[in-house]
C-alpha cells in the first residue's frame, strides 16, 4: 500500500508537518539559547503603542473574522528591542487564537504610568486554570487542554517572552479571573 499515490500524499504532508514544526522548534531553541547568553539588545526609543498597532493588525490578518480591537495611549516612550518585543506580543496574540474559541474576543490595551509603560492583551476565551497558571512561563509547559488539542506548539512561547521581558527589566504575569478570560500583561521601565 505504500505504492499506492495516496497513500504517499498521506506520508508526504505528515513530513512536511513534522518538518515545519521542528523548523519552528529550532528557532525557539536557537531564540533561547541567545537569551541565555544574554546577546545583547538593540535598544531603541519608541512608543509603545506604535509596535502594538503593528501587533494588533497582525492579529486581525491572522485572524480575519475575530473582533479584536486596540485601546491606544499617549506618549508610551520605552527603550527596547522592537523586534524582540513583537516577538513577545506576537506570542501572546498567537496564543490568544491558538487556545480560543473563534467566537472569543482579543483586546489589545497600552497604558502609561510614572515610571511603567504596560501593555496587555486579553481575550474572552476559557482561561488558564489556576494550577496551570504558576506554570506556564516554564519551559516546555502546555496545559493538558492544549496539549490533546494537538495545536503543534511546543510550549516555548512564555519562556521566551519572560526572558525577553526580564532582559528590558521588566515583568510579564497571567491572570485568569473566575468570570472567565484571560490577560497577559508586560510591563516595561518607562524612558525618562
Ligand atoms: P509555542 O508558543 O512554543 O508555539 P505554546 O503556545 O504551547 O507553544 P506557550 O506560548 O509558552 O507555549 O504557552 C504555554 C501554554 O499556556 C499553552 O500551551 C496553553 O496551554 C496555555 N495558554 C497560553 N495562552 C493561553 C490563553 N490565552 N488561553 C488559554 N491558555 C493559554
Ligand atoms: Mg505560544
Amino acid at each position: 500500500a505504500k505504492d499506492d499515490p495516496r497513500t504517499r500524499d498521506h506520508i508526504l504532508t505528515a513530513m512536511r508537518n513534522e518538518v515545519d514544526r521542528m523548523t519552528g522548534l529550532v528557532r525557539d531553541l536557537v531564540s533561547l539559547a541567545r537569551m541565555d547568553a544574554a546577546e545583547d539588545l538593540q535598544l531603541q526609543r519608541v512608543d509603545l503603542t506604535r509596535v502594538v498597532e503593528d501587533v494588533y493588525e497582525q492579529t486581525k490578518a491572522m485572524a480575519p473574522q475575530r473582533q479584536v480591537s486596540l485601546r491606544r495611549c499617549d506618549g508610551a516612550w520605552v527603550d527596547v528591542d522592537v523586534d524582540r518585543i513583537r516577538q513577545v506580543l506576537l506570542n501572546l496574540a498567537d496564543n490568544a487564537i491558538k487556545y480560543t474559541p473563534p467566537e472569543a474576543d482579543i483586546n489589545f490595551a497600552v497604558q502609561s504610568y510614572d515610571s511603567t509603560v504596560q501593555v496587555s492583551v486579553a481575550d474572552t476565551g476559557p482561561g488558564i486554570p489556576p494550577r496551570d497558571l504558576p506554570k506556564i512561563f516554564d519551559r516546555f509547559y502546555r496545559t493538558e487542554h492544549s496539549r490533546t488539542r494537538e495545536k503543534g506548539g511546543a510550549g516555548l512561547g512564555l519562556a521566551i517572552a519572560k526572558r525577553i521581558v526580564e532582559a528590558h527589566k521588566g515583568s510579564i504575569s497571567a491572570a485568569s479571573p473566575p468570570s472567565g478570560g484571560t490577560v497577559f500583561a508586560v510591563r516595561l521601565p518607562a524612558a525618562r
